[in-house]
């Protein structure tokens, strides 16, 4: 399996540059991590997934951490936030996570202060980590001072539980300040319903992986675009039934596959994956078969 340098070039970074219509979208990278291939393809065998997601000894794939930025000329938006800097040492040890966000920021020449916007899909710490940062003072402090976050009421309600099957994917110093403080918006969009943000950008309520998986829709000037998370976390994942054994209700996430591939495809939206280093934005078709297949960004 191919790693990409520990030594992270722009490219490494910044993963894309495209536009949408009027808007212009960068995908940067919190880094890339090394996650159990098993977990990453629930009852999928390891003979169909390994030739599309090579594992490494330990059986781990690479995946990425994309958060993409979208530029409306009246808003400029971060969608998702990476791993962070707050993992305690085990975990820290486990992702060996880069927490390179900050940096491809500054190579991208955007500066944390610009966002007036940040979503949240859902508050997996790999999805909300650079929500906010420790100061080496140990002091936990918004990473975008300026901007307004939103998430799914459900997803602080739920990390609230503690439950004993995911309280781990829960650091609520990701979102508990920012809610105290009043910058956290909580959305309680229901299934299948559409959330506006701002102009141009929406949230679509997807459950399966989480039960509020919010999905982030990008529209301008007749192109659509759609930050799908963890329904479909990279372009690996996406037969309709090689969903993940994260996922809270596996039933939940086909089904909204098919509702979200019932729009995706004939409308040629640009999907944007949240954990795909390699392919983080393409176009899905059928292909002879009917499965849905990737086309790579022009
Ligand atoms: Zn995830």
């Amino acid at each position: 399996m191919p790693h990409p340098s520990e030594q992270p070039n722009s490219s490494d970074l910044i993963r894309a540059r495209t536009t949408l219509g009027d808007f212009e979208l960068t995908i940067l990278s919190d880094g890339w991590y090394l996650l159990d291939g098993g977990a990453m393809f629930g009852v999928v065998p390891k003979t169909l997934w390994q030739k599309r997601a090579p594992a490494d000894d330990d059986n781990r794939i690479l995946l990425g951490l994309n958060t993409v930025i979208v530029r409306t000329g009246r808003h400029t938006i971060a969608i998702e936030t990476g791993i962070g800097n707050k993992l305690p040492p085990k975990l820290r040890d486990i992702y060996a996570a880069k927490e390179q966000l900050p940096l491809a920021f500054a190579t991208a020449q955007i500066r944390p202060e610009e966002i007036d916007i940040v979503i949240n899909s859902h508050l997996h710490f790999d999805h909300s980590g650079w929500n906010t940062t420790q100061t080496p003072d140990g002091r936990i402090v918004p990473t975008f001072p300026n901007a307004r976050y939103f998430a799914h009421r459900g997803e602080v309600e739920h990390g609230h539980l503690q439950l004993e099957r995911d309280a781990i994917s829960y650091i609520s110093e990701n979102y508990d300040p920012l809610v105290a403080s009043g910058q956290m918006t909580l959305v309680d969009t229901r299934p299948a319903e559409i959330t506006p943000i701002v102009p141009g950008i929406s949230v679509e309520c997807f459950p399966g992986h989480t039960a509020q998986l919010l999905a982030v829709h990008i529209e301008s000037a007749g192109g659509h675009a759609c930050y799908i998370s963890d329904l479909i976390p990279t372009s690996a994942h996406l037969d309709t039934t090689w969903v993940m054994g994260y996922d809270l209700d596996p039933v939940r996430s086909i089904a909204e596959r098919h509702r979200f591939y019932a729009r995706a495809i004939p409308e040629r939206w640009m999907v944007l994956f949240t954990h795909d280093h390699q392919q983080p934005c393409g176009q899905i078709s059928l292909n002879e078969k009917n499965k849905p297949v990737l086309q790579a960004a022009p």
